[in-house]
């Protein structure tokens, strides 16, 4: 089993060879091909099996196709529980999509950090923002991001979406955020919160669970 089975183009083929990614895990059989049919998704696997690349790969072959506009609109938001993964998940879309012809621009919208640098990014146009939902609520409210262009909404290790804020300010991001959207959600478990968080966010979302094997 390799990539070839995604009919992904040359520019996605060669980024996923130079990274080393050669076999698709589970969660990726799984997700990549479902991702295209643009329903919601709910997609549950064990830490470390590759939940990132499930989204980050189908997304980049779309954008990939997208006309090159004067200034680039956010067609992707991703949350993220922490500084760290949200980072993590900015790398995963730049190193998978430097060997494109045409760039895209990702910000990280994170605590701790200036946030005239990221508010300074995302005025010059960007396509995918990567973000945990304090600072981004912080921005909301600031009214410099337009989120009214978001195509995909992807809620990543929802689990760990444990503080108590986190589901006043996705109230706050939903409000804002395009009804026309495909929304991705994944998770190391299906708890009854991940559940609850879950009916907020998608419409009938296809359930994906790879067992673990161990
Ligand atoms: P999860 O979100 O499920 O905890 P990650 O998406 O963070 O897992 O992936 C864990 C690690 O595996 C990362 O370092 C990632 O680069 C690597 N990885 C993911 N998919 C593949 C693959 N198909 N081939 C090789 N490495 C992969
Ligand atoms: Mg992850």
């Amino acid at each position: 089993m390799s990539f070839d089975i995604f009919n992904l183009s040359l520019e996605l083929t060669k980024a996923l060879e130079k990274n080393n990614y050669k076999v698709p895990t589970p969660i990726q059989e799984a997700v990549i091909p479902l991702v295209k049919t643009k329903q919601d998704i709910m997609a549950q696997a064990k830490t470390g099996s590759g939940k990132t690349a499930s989204f980050v790969i189908p997304i980049l072959e779309t954008l990939k196709e997208d006309e090159v506009q004067k200034k680039a609109k956010i067609k992707v938001l991703v949350l993220a529980p922490t500084r760290e993964l949200t980072l993590q998940i900015a790398q995963t879309f730049s190193t998978l999509s430097q060997t494109f012809s045409k760039q895209l621009s990702i910000v990280s919208v994170i605590g701790g950090e200036k946030i005239g640098e990221q508010l300074l990014k995302i005025q010059k146009g960007c396509d995918i923002v990567v973000a945990t939902s304090g600072r981004l609520v912080d921005i909301i409210g600031k009214k410099q991001i337009d989120l009214s262009t978001i195509e995909y909404f992807v809620l990543d290790e929802a689990d760990k979406m444990l503080d108590l804020g986190f589901v006043q300010e996705l109230d706050e991001i939903l409000k804002i955020i395009p009804k026309n959207r495909q929304n991705l959600l994944f998770s190391a478990t299906f708890s009854p919160k991940v559940i609850d968080i879950a009916s907020k966010i998608t419409n009938k979302a296809l359930k994906v669970k790879i067992e673990d094997s161990n």
